[in-house]
């Protein structure tokens, strides 16, 4: 027999979208674009007399998917049933596939969903997930190209010395790839800035050819870093596969990822150390536990891509998890926008789990000076 209206809980009333763009505190640039402001698309779900938060970084013209394609569909379904509506979602879009931005546009909803869902439950997020762990592992993330080494020395040192986060990434990529002098000077510059002990990783955003890749890390051998994520573009698995055949580092990559089989390809091509997985991106905290399933299928660990307040609680559930981007803008944002957030020091989050949901409550007042619609 079917589970009756009666049994199913509430029912999803509303889905509100909204907007912001929040300028950068720098100018900033990795090795193959340069950005001085981050879109924000915040989803509310009201089901209950309770309400849910999920969000993702990405141009306002997600909105307009949300508000289009997946709220007629989440309207009136019963809000305990998370996964009955990331199927829903995914066969609203078949004719405009989730591939991209819509995969964006799940992920908020699906956020907000499973934030809803625990809200009414009467529990936090991370207990209704179920934690692995109690504490989740972060890295420092920032070092854009576009910085003075003197704003490079400021940032990590904050990091390394004042929060005591024992990992920090680092953009590379100078000259769209091709200076690689620069690229040399900076990550030594990194090492001098964090010390003999602190794991230094690089992030090349796909701006070298693979044998550029292979050089640049011989050259700074003796330096030591331990992750080298998308030395090569994303999209040539072959040639990922060879930079990993020939460096001592960690090559990872798995950011662009929105769909589950995108994810399942990138492990079967035998290119990646670690599978990088955002929960803003792939499809929410549903499609995140699928695929991990899939990394760990593979014996690959998952790390979790930026908006680290929204990925800490499913980290926290995901056996196969590495650790966390503490990403530069995303902690200024979420710093920003939320009551709640996490304190880094020591180099783990200890996701909450005596607040309700995910623990974090929008400061309407602050976000709304960033609001575009
Ligand atoms: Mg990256």
């Amino acid at each position: 027999m079917s589970a009756g209206p009666a049994s199913a809980g509430p029912v999803i009333e509303t889905l509100s979208v909204s907007t912001y763009t929040v300028p950068t505190d720098a100018p900033e640039a990795d090795g193959t674009f340069a950005w001085d402001s981050t879109g924000v698309v915040v989803v509310q779900v009201n089901a209950g007399g309770t309400t849910g938060i999920g969000w993702t970084y990405a141009p306002a013209a997600c909105a307009g998917l949300i508000t289009e394609q997946l709220e007629p569909v989440m309207r009136g379904r019963p809000a305990l049933d998370v996964p009955g509506c990331a199927v829903a979602m995914t066969k609203a879009v078949r004719n405009s596939p989730r591939i991209g931005l819509l995969g964006y546009a799940i992920s908020a909803v699906d956020c907000a969903l499973w934030d809803l869902k625990a809200r009414l439950l009467g529990t936090s997020l991370v207990s209704l997930l179920g934690r692995v762990r109690d504490d989740v592992e972060i890295y420092g993330s920032g070092g854009f190209v576009s910085y003075s080494v003197d704003q490079l020395r400021a940032q990590l040192s904050g990091w390394v010395h004042e929060q005591r986060i024992p990992r920090v990434k680092i953009k590379i990529g100078h000259g769209g790839g091709t200076d690689l002098p620069a690229d040399v000077a900076w990550i030594r510059s990194a090492r001098d800035i964090i010390g003999p002990d602190v794991e230094l990783y690089v992030d090349g955003n796909g701006a070298y050819q693979p044998k550029q890749a292979v050089r640049l890390m011989r050259a700074v051998d003796d330096v030591g870093v331990h992750w080298f994520e998308e030395p090569v573009s994303s999209d040539h698995l072959a040639a990922m596969r060879e930079v990993r055949g020939a460096i001592t580092a960690d090559v990872a990559a798995g950011e662009y990822g929105t769909d589950l089989f995108t994810f399942a390809r990138m492990c079967a091509a035998d290119a990646l150390d670690c599978l990088q997985i955002d929960v803003s991106r792939c499809g929410g905290i549903t499609a995140w536990l699928r695929v991990a399933a899939v990394a760990a299928a593979h014996g690959l660990q998952v790390s979790g891509h930026c908006a680290p307040h929204l990925a800490a609680p499913v980290a926290a559930a995901t056996e196969n998890f590495r650790h966390l981007e503490w990403f530069h803008d995303h902690v200024r944002i979420e710093n920003l926008f939320f009551d709640g957030t996490l304190d880094p020091t020591g180099g783990f989050l200890t996701p909450d789990f005596t607040a309700p949901g995910n623990g974090l409550t929008l400061r309407t007042a602050d976000a709304d000076r960033y609001r575009t619609g």
